[in-house]
């Protein structure tokens, strides 16, 4: 039998649940499956428009919250002065490598055991660490060579 792809288990499972499955529902599921990189509200509707889905900013922001709050896709802030989102698989505890110049962002595996800056912080500070955002700011390899054809 074929495997079902991640988009068709999602939806099924939000109609198991008694979800409307919308239009707009199905092709922001089947858009956020597909992407490799977290997306912009810009970038969101802009793929709809090409689906002919028809979009209507306070729609879309209300659908992006539905799919937050059933910790289907998650909300990411790099400090852009918008808000990104991406799908919520199993492999979700990775980082982001964003670049300053061209805002291109990459979904990276990092090893992160922090457990001993945690247990540092409970200790010094008796702070409990409950959850954290480490996400990595600079230039993309793309920006870094054409800076370094500037410089030449
Ligand atoms: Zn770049
Ligand atoms: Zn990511």
């Amino acid at each position: 039998m074929e495997k079902a792809d991640t988009a068709t288990i999602i939806i099924d499972s939000l109609r198991a649940q008694g979800y409307r499955i919308t239009t707009l529902r199905c092709a922001l599921v089947r858009l956020f499956t597909r992407s490799s990189a977290p997306l912009g509200a810009l970038e969101i509707t802009s793929s709809l428009e090409k689906e002919d889905v028809s979009v209507n900013k306070t729609t879309i922001y209300r659908e992006l919250q539905f799919l937050v709050e059933r910790s289907i896709i998650r909300e990411l802030d790099f400090l852009e002065g918008k808000k990104r989102y991406e799908i919520l698989s199993e492999h979700s505890r990775h980082h982001h490598l964003v670049c300053t110049n061209c805002s291109g962002i990459t979904c990276v595996d990092v090893p992160n055991d922090l457990s001993s800056l945690h247990h540092a912080l409970g200790t010094t500070h008796g702070f409990k660490v409950t959850h954290y955002v480490l996400e990595f700011f600079g230039l993309c390899f793309s920006c870094v060579s054409k800076g370094s054809c500037v410089k030449q």
